[in-house]
């Protein structure tokens, strides 16, 4: 009686009000915002987080099979490749091709019962990242059929025919594979692309065959110039609806083998001067059999579906892994060359003005390697975190910008000079790369994390929308009425949480970052109902204020990345040398979540509603300082430490060349060789040369040598290339 005179006053009327002012999804966007499934990021959305469910949740480790291939083959690969010869030929050399198939690096995610590796998430991501950190081109060479392309298609969708066919000869290399979804009106927008397949019949040797005749143009496909298997998305139209799907199934998937006639393959763009294979792919009327389609005829129209579900994850994996590399790559080789060069009498690493660079770098790699840890971990965990995948790949790879630029500023001419030497430009370059595929950063930030990280994580927008859309009055005031409790439940522990300053969030017990988490959940529970007063007051139209939604991104993912900061400080045991990097990170993520979170209400068009927000749940305004000079030192005295185990802790992950190697392996000997020297050094009085102390008895003969050795290596290290 009352919910029928509740529909009948207040959510009847409001249901055809909100209606108005719903945006139009369609179909692919539909798909796209429901792919995957969502985790502790629903927490962070909600403003609710458990804590001790987190740093109770297991980020399995690697099996000693997985840890074998790192240590074997991942490493031997590390030692056969080089970067500045790659970047010259435009091309992995034969003999790396040839390991690459031999060892299986092309079958990481391919199952063992077809031949693969089979391997977890973090296995995948390890070894992506390790060899991310001696050669991009390798990386992403590795990367891209590990990644969305025929191999996951298939494993998720293909008929048995076509995994027996294909899967055991993509494990071994035997086949190449590539995917082709971009064109050129279609780049972002992928779902809008022109290439067609129309359903039709072809008389090929007196025999009138069922097939597809395809006509297509897709450009910027990684490994398409030596692909022996294409996959390509199209828009799938059966005119005489011969399949029994209707006359226009939609996207769909299809593998062809290159030999197809017609098939238009071959050329190479180049991408930044990065030598891995990339190009287009084009084709007329090119007809082929049904049983090219993924997954077969049911499949027909599906492809959009199976595209978004399978970079649910994959996003999470590749990318931030090339870039947790790049920046483990970037700190260790900063820390050692600020130890190494000196300038004006004195190691560079003493002038603050690096140390800021350092510190900043340290807390961005601490950071981006937790978020890693803990987005594989979730994968592993049988998840497909969409908006965590959306978060990783977008602010792992802009962090991998950051991190870079500081290497750069740091080595300064020696990170110009190009040649085998050089470190840091290869992975320079190949920056746009990572910021640009699978889901342009600019479009990431501003249209999914919070669009995504809205429908998904919102316990009732979904449904909301949903009952709207069917004009469902009974679902609508289900949904309206638990959205109105949540709404004020939210408010009422947003405003507790503000005006208490977090004392009363739930700490893990003995943590040494209590203050940290009772930031963190007080900025989670402010968030929460800031989110709820932008989809209340601008409703659909909060789709186009990308301003806005960006400001969302940036707080909803630096909660997540904070909340990554936490959970890897513990699961180490919080040990004393990673405490002040793990507090230069949280500092870091929680102010960009105050930052950013302030911004929406300085720019909230509801100024009413903005001010209101503001006195409830941001009383204070800036809470969260800027890092102090103190806190940048007490990084930086960790990671110069002459025990290293900051430093090592943090470039776990990468190769180390050996000693006689040109750039990092050089670096690296010098390193030690001037830690080592140090205490001999500091014997001679200032101008005494290593002969004087030889001859005054300050230094033995093999302290001298070992001195002269030091110096030279000092003074070779910071040599550069000449042609
Ligand atoms: C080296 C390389 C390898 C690649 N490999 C493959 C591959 O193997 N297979 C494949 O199919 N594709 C591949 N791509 C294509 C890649 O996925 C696209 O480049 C990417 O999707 C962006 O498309 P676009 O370059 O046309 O940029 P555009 O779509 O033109 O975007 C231009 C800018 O507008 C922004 N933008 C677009 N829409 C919005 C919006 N609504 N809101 C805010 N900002 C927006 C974007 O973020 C971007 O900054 C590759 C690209 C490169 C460069």
């Amino acid at each position: 009686m009352l919910k029928a005179l509740r529909r009948t006053l207040i959510t009847g009327p409001l249901m055809g009000l909100v209606r108005s002012t719903l945006p139009q999804i369609g179909d692919t966007e539909r798909i796209a915002l429901e792919a995957g499934t969502t985790w502790f990021e629903g927490e962070l959305f909600r403003g609710n987080p458990d804590f001790a469910k987190l740093l109770a949740f297991e980020v399995k480790p690697l099996s000693a099979e997985e840890q074998a291939f790192l240590a074997g083959p991942t490493e031997e690969l590390c030692t056969l490749v080089n970067d500045w010869t790659i970047e010259k030929e435009q091309d992995l050399p034969k003999k790396v091709w040839d390991f690459i198939k031999k060892k299986k690096f092309l079958g990481i995610i391919i199952p063992k019962e077809y031949g693969g590796l089979g391997f977890s998430a973090a296995a995948h991501a390890a070894v992506v990242t390790k060899i991310a950190s001696r050669s991009v081109a390798t990386a992403v060479t590795v990367m891209v059929p590990n990644s969305l392309g025929p191999g996951e298609l298939l494993m998720r969708y293909g008929t048995q025919a076509q995994k027996d066919r294909y899967l055991k000869k993509l494990a071994i290399g035997e086949e190449i594979p590539c995917f082709g979804l971009t064109e050129p009106e279609a780049g972002s927008d992928a779902a809008s692309g022109q290439s067609i397949g129309v359903v039709g019949h072809k008389t090929i040797n007196g025999k009138k065959e069922l097939g597809i005749f395809l006509t297509f143009n897709k450009r910027y496909i990684t490994l398409a110039p030596i692909a022996t298997v294409v996959g390509l998305a199209f828009r799938l139209t059966d005119p005489d609806n011969l399949l029994g799907k209707g006359t226009e199934p939609g996207i769909t998937l299809a593998l062809l083998p290159r030999e197809t006639k017609g098939l238009e393959i071959g050329r190479r763009h180049d991408p930044m001067g990065v030598g891995f294979m990339n190009g287009p792919l084009s084709g007329k009327d090119v007809f082929v059999p049904l049983d090219v389609l993924i997954g077969g005829a049911e499949y027909a129209g599906q492809g959009w579906r199976m595209l978004m579900e399978a970079l649910a994850a994959g996003r999470g994996i590749s990318l931030p892994s090339l870039s947790v590399g790049a920046a483990q790559l970037s700190l260790r080789a900063s820390a050692n060359y600020s130890v190494v060069r000196r300038q004006f009498g004195l190691n560079i690493g003493r002038f603050e003005g690096i140390r800021e660079r350092l510190a900043r770098l340290t807390g961005h790699t601490y950071a981006m390697t937790a978020a890693q840890r803990l987005t594989v971990g979730a994968v592993d965990a049988g998840e497909h975190p969409a908006v965590v995948s959306a978060i990783a790949k977008a602010y792992l790879t802009e962090n991998m910008r950051l991190a870079l630029n500081d290497a750069m500023d740091i080595q300064a001419g020696a990170a110009i000079i190009r040649g085998p030497r050089n470190i840091f430009a290869r992975p320079y370059t190949s920056i746009p790369i990572g910021i640009t595929v699978e889901g342009a950063n600019i479009l990431t930030r501003s249209l999914i994390v919070f669009g995504q990280g809205a429908i998904r994580c919102h316990p009732y927008l979904q449904a909301e929308v949903e009952a709207l859309t069917k004009r469902d009055k009974y679902g609508f005031d289900e949904a309206f009425m638990g959205h109105l409790g949540y709404l004020l439940r939210n408010i009422v522990r947003g405003k507790f949480h503000a005006w208490t300053c977090g004392t009363f969030v739930k700490v893990p017990n003995g943590t040494p970052f209590k203050a940290e988490y009772q930031h963190l959940g007080r900025l989670s529970a402010a968030f929460s109902v800031i989110a709820e007063a932008g989809l209340i007051t601008l409703g659909g139209s909060l789709k186009r204020k990308e301003y806005l939604s960006g400001r969302y991104a940036d707080a909803l993912a630096h909660l997540f990345i904070a909340s990554s900061v936490l959970k890897h400080a513990h699961d180490n045991g919080n040990p004393p040398h990673h405490l002040a990097t793990a507090r230069w990170a949280l500092r870091h993520s929680l102010r960009e979540v105050e930052q950013a979170l302030l911004g929406v209400l300085a720019n909230l068009p509801n100024r009413f509603v903005a001010a209101w927000l503001r006195l409830a749940v941001l009383p204070c305004g800036s809470k969260i300082k800027p890092h102090t000079d103190r806190m940048h030192d007490a990084v930086v005295d960790e990671l110069l430490s002459s025990n290293g185990r900051l430093k090592d802790d943090l470039s776990n992950q990468i190769y180390i060349p050996a000693a006689d190697q040109a750039g990092m392996g050089q670096l690296e000997a010098a390193y030690h060789a001037v830690v080592a020297a140090t205490p001999l050094l500091a014997r001679l009085p200032k101008g005494t040369t290593v002969a004087e102390g030889l001859a005054q008895g300050l230094l033995s003969k093999v302290e001298a040598e070992q001195l002269k050795a030091a110096q030279a290596l000092r003074t070779d290290v910071v040599q550069v290339d000449a042609q």
